[in-house]
C-alpha cells in the first residue's frame, strides 16, 4: 500500500515550523507496515493545493493530509478535497455539539465560522478529534482513500490514536509490521562500530541495519518487516545479542532512552542525589534531567555559575585558582564541583566550565571544556574538545557531562 503525505500550511514552506507531523505520521505508517514513498509541503493555497493532492492521487493508494481543517478563510484543506471529488457537504450535528462542548469546557465562546468545522462531505467517515475542534474524515475516492487530518500536533496524534491507527490495522491487517530497535552508544566512533560490526551489515537482509552518528552519539537500527509482531520481536532480540557481545560496554540505552533517562534509573536505584554548577551550558544540563519525570527525587539544584563572582561567591572558587588557572580549567571546575556538592548537600556535584563559542576567551580555544564530578572524598575531572556551533556545543557538553557522571557512578 503506497501512501503519500501531504502536510499543508505555508509557515511550513516559510520555514518557521518544523514539519513534526510528518516524522509521527511516518513513523507509525512504517510500522504498521505502509510504504510511505511520497510527501509533499504546499502551502495554504487553493490552486496548488489541489493539483498536489490530484498528482498524490494518481501515485499513492492512500493519501493523506494534516493541516488546514480549522475554522479560518486560510484554512481550505476539506474545501478543496470536496471540489476535487465532487462532493457536497452537510451540516454534521453529533460533530457540532461535540465541538460546542468542546469549546465550553475551555470557558470559550463559539464563533459562526466554528460552524465551518462541522461540515462533512457526504459519504465521509468522521474521525473524532478528542484533542480539539476539527475532527479528521476518511473518504473513498476512486478506489483511493483520502484521510484528512487536523494541523496541531497533539490534535494528530489525539485523532491516530484513538481513530486512525486502529481502522488501518482493521482495514488492512495483510501489511504486517515493520518494526525497529535502536542501540545507543557513546564512547566510541561512527568508524569504529562499522568496523567491529562489518560482516553484519554486508550479510544484512531481515533485519537491516543502519548506523548514524548523532549529537556525540552512535545510534544503530535494527529494522524488521514480518508478518507478526512475535515474528519481528524474536529477529530484532537475535541481532541486539550480536550487537551486544560486540559493544556491549558502548551501549547505554535504547530506543527513547536518553543520557538523562538512563542516569535518573541509576541514581533512582542507588539512592544517590546530584547537584549542577554549570557555566557554559547554562543550565541545559540540569534542564535535561528534569524532563525526566520523578527527576526532583535525585536533582537537588543547581548553580548557573556564568561569572566568576559567582564561581567564588556562591560556589567557593578560590580566586587565586582564578587568577592563575581562569575559569576554563581544570582546577577551577574541579573547585565548582566540589563546591556546588557541598552546597547543595549532595552525594555528588558536577560541574561545567568551558567556551562554548563563537570565539576563543581567557586565550583558551573554542570548544575546551572540563567536567568535574566530586563525591565527598575525591574529585575527577576530564578535558573535552567540541566543535560544533554554540547551540550545537552546548547540547553535546551537557550531555557529556551527564555521561561522565554515569560512568563515575561505577566507580566513585
Ligand atoms: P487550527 O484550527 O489551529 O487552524 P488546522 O487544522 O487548520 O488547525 P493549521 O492551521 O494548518 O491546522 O495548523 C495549526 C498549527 O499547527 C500551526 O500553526 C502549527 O503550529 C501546527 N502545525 C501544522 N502543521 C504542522 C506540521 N506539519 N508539523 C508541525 N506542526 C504543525
Ligand atoms: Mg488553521
Amino acid at each position: 500500500m503506497v501512501v503519500e503525505v501531504i502536510n499543508t500550511g505555508t509557515e511550513l514552506l516559510l520555514g518557521e515550523i518544523l514539519n513534526t507531523n510528518f516524522q509521527y505520521l511516518s513513523r507509525h505508517l512504517n510500522s504498521l507496515g505502509f510504504d510511505v514513498l511520497y510527501q509533499t509541503t504546499i502551502g495554504d493555497n487553493p490552486v496548488r493545493m489541489r493539483a498536489a493532492i490530484e498528482h498524490a492521487l494518481e501515485r499513492a493508494d492512500i493519501v493523506i493530509t494534516s493541516g488546514g481543517l480549522g475554522p479560518t478563510r486560510g484554512d481550505i484543506t476539506k474545501e478543496v478535497v470536496m471540489e476535487i471529488c465532487g462532493l457536497e457537504g452537510y451540516t454534521d450535528f453529533s460533530t457540532l455539539c461535540r465541538l460546542y462542548d468542546f469549546l465550553a469546557a475551555k470557558g470559550v465562546e463559539p464563533t459562526p465560522n466554528n460552524e465551518k468545522q462541522a461540515i462533512v462531505p457526504f459519504g465521509a467517515d468522521v474521525l473524532e478529534n478528542p484533542a480539539g475542534t476539527a475532527p479528521g474524515l476518511w473518504l473513498e475516492h476512486q478506489g483511493k482513500i483520502i484521510i484528512l487530518l487536523p494541523g496541531p500536533p497533539h490534535e494528530v496524534e489525539a485523532v491516530c490514536e484513538t481513530q486512525l491507527w486502529p481502522r488501518l490495522q482493521k482495514n488492512f491487517p495483510d501489511n504486517g509490521v515493520i518494526i525497529s530497535r535502536t542501540l545507543r552508544l557513546k564512547g566510541i566512533g561512527e568508524s569504529a562500530v562499522a568496523t567491529k560490526i562489518d560482516d553484519l551489515i554486508v550479510n544484512q537482509s531481515n533485519p537491516t541495519l543502519a548506523i548514524y552518528a548523532r549529537h556525540g552519539q552512535i545510534l544503530i537500527r535494527i529494522t524488521t518487516k514480518t508478518k507478526t509482531p512475535e515474528e519481528a520481536k524474536a529477529l530484532i532480540g537475535d541481532m541486539e545479542a550480536q550487537l551486544r557481545a560486540r559493544l556491549e560496554q558502548y551501549i547505554y540505552g535504547a530506543d527513547n532512552d536518553s543520557v538523562a533517562s538512563v542516569l535518573g534509573t541509576k541514581l533512582n536505584l542507588l539512592g544517590k542525589t546530584i547537584a549542577f554548577a554549570e557555566s557554559c551550558s547554562g543550565g541545559l544540563a540540569s534542564s535535561l534531567i528534569t524532563d525526566i519525570p520523578g527527576s526532583s527525587e535525585y536533582l537537588k539544584g543547581s548553580v548557573v555559575s556564568y561569572t566568576n563572582e559567582v564561581k567564588e561567591n556562591v560556589l567557593g572558587v578560590k580566586p587565586e585558582t582564578l587568577k592563575k588557572f581562569g575559569a576554563v580549567s581544570s582546577q577551577c571546575a574541579c573547585e565548582m564541583a566540589a563546591g556546588v556538592r557541598r552546597l547543595m548537600n549532595s552525594d555528588y556535584g558536577i560541574s561545567i566550565t568551558g567556551n562554548a563559542g563563537p570565539s576563543p576567551s581567557e586565550g583558551k580555544p573554542v570548544g575546551l571544556v572540563y567536567i568535574a564530578v566530586a563525591n565527598r572524598e575525591i574529585v575527577y575531572w576530564q578535558e573535552h574538545h567540541f566543535d560544533g556551533n554554540r547551540t550545537e556545543n552546548k547540547l553535546r557538553i551537557a550531555e557529556a557531562a551527564i555521561s561522565t557522571l554515569i560512568e563515575k557512578l561505577q566507580q566513585l
